[in-house]
């Protein structure tokens, strides 16, 4: 299928692996020019030059951490006048709830609600000037069914939700959509830690750990990269502009819900 956004600019936050990469490939594979960011210059710098040969797409990449005021300052600078917008930064560590304190709520709050909030209001405007844009934020299944270990993500991701369903209804009337992409368990780094995590606690070895996790998933898989990209893409593309305010879930089924 064509997107029709060949040509077209975006900015991919925290996208030198992971999901923030899947999405980077996807859109790079359609045609578009790319600003990529991750904090790590080297890996971000071997992306950004595979995808620039691999898809004959500009990409500027800025090293930097995105959920510092001077990191954002970095990124919304390189991406001025972008057509699409992924928002995306590192998940917050797992705990239990009477441990957090207010410094790790602050934490939280401030990389996976105010910094997409950030991006958000800076490179709206362009977008509604343009009458065209698509902004899709990474958030969470967390979102939909609360993951106990993860409670700091349970918080600030719904907050990032509620703020999302209120804002994508007033830039809808200038071309513009806002939806939100909830991660079930993927095959990333970060997977990794938190099966490593489980195996420390439990005794088991993280092989052993993800395949219990496994079991749990309908799809008796996790996901790939390359899937959540894919979707990621579709809802920037030409086709999705009717999609507005959403929250799609891409679990695998793991999330027991009926709606
Ligand atoms: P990942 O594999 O660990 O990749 C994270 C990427 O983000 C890396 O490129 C990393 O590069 C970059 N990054 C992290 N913190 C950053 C920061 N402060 N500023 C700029 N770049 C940053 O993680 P992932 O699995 O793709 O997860 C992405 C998001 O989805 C996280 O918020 C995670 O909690 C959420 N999520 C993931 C899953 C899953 O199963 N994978 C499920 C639910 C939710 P540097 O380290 O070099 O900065």
């Amino acid at each position: 299928m064509d997107l029709g956004i060949g040509g077209k600019r975006a900015l991919v936050c925290a996208s030198s692996k992971g999901l923030g990469l899947g999405c980077a490939e996807a859109l790079a594979a359609a045609g578009v020019n790319l600003v990529m960011n991750a904090r790590g210059a080297d890996a971000l710098e071997a992306e950004a030059a595979r995808l620039r040969s691999e898809f004959s797409v500009d990409v500027q990449s800025v090293a930097c951490d995105v959920t510092s005021e001077e990191g954002q300052a970095q990124v919304i600078a390189a991406a001025q006048g972008v057509d699409i917008l992924v928002t995306n930064a590192g998940g917050p560590p797992p705990g239990l709830w009477s441990d957090w304190q207010r410094e790790d709520f602050i934490k939280a709050l401030d990389a996976n609600m105010l910094t997409p909030i950030a991006f958000m209001k800076a490179l709206l405007p362009g977008m509604m000037d343009k009458g065209w844009g698509r902004v899709v934020n990474i958030t969470s299944q967390s979102v939909r069914a609360p993951i106990a270990v993860l409670g700091l993500s349970n918080a600030a991701r719904t907050g990032l939700t509620g703020y999302v369903a209120g804002t994508s209804r007033q830039v809808a009337p200038h071309g513009v959509t806002i939806n939100n992409l909830l991660p079930g368990i993927h095959a990333t780094d970060r997977a990794d830690s938190l099966d490593g995590g489980v195996a420390a606690q439990q005794g088991i070895s993280v092989d052993e750990a993800r395949a219990q996790r496994e079991a749990t998933i309908p799809t008796r898989r996790y996901g790939s990269r390359q899937e959540f990209g894919a979707t990621c893409a579709f809802l920037c593309s030409q086709h999705a502009g009717f999609i507005v305010g959403q929250n799609i879930l891409l679990d695998g089924g793991a999330t027991n819900l009926t709606m």
